[in-house]
């Protein structure tokens, strides 16, 4: 199991297809194509452990944003504790959505909602520093150009 690479475009769906990714029922549909649904680490127990589809053996935690890579042998609840002590959906037990408080519920979302926005915030800023970046490499060759002109 290594990281992946967290896909921003997937965080913006989400977050537009809404906050049914609260519930594992509403989780669960994300799979629709996955390989490991007859083994310990199903769409079914990922969606349960917090996870939603997010590529190819990938899924990711709606409320800690992390995105990992699946074997068939993984336990979705297990490796969330693990991996990300500081969840706080691992911090809360991992309740099913009809065991949360209010209290729970919504500090849950709000997690949800935070996490996807700065997702969503972070690859709007890293288009703007690659679009910044290549304008300063056009200035760079057209001073150099100047430059080289100007001495011979
Ligand atoms: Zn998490």
């Amino acid at each position: 199991m290594r990281n992946t690479k967290k896909k921003v475009a997937d965080g913006e769906k989400s977050l537009i297809e809404g906050a049914d990714l609260l519930e594992a029922s509403g989780r669960v549909k994300t799979f629709k194509r996955w390989r490991f649904n007859k083994d310990m680490c199903s769409a079914k127990a990922l969606a349960s452990a917090g996870f939603v589809y997010s590529g190819k053996d990938s899924a990711k935690c709606v409320f800690c944003g992390k995105d990992l890579e699946w074997e068939k042998e993984d336990e979705p609840r297990r490796e969330h504790e693990k991996r990300m002590p500081s969840c706080p959906f691992v911090q809360m037990g991992q309740p099913e959505y009809d065991e949360l408080s209010l209290e729970q519920y919504l500090s849950l979302k709000r997690e949800y909602v935070l996490h996807t926005v700065t997702e969503v915030l972070l690859s709007q800023v890293k288009g703007m520093v690659t679009q910044q970046t290549t304008t300063l490499d056009n200035i760079c060759r057209v001073l150099k150009y100047k430059l080289t002109n100007s001495s011979s």
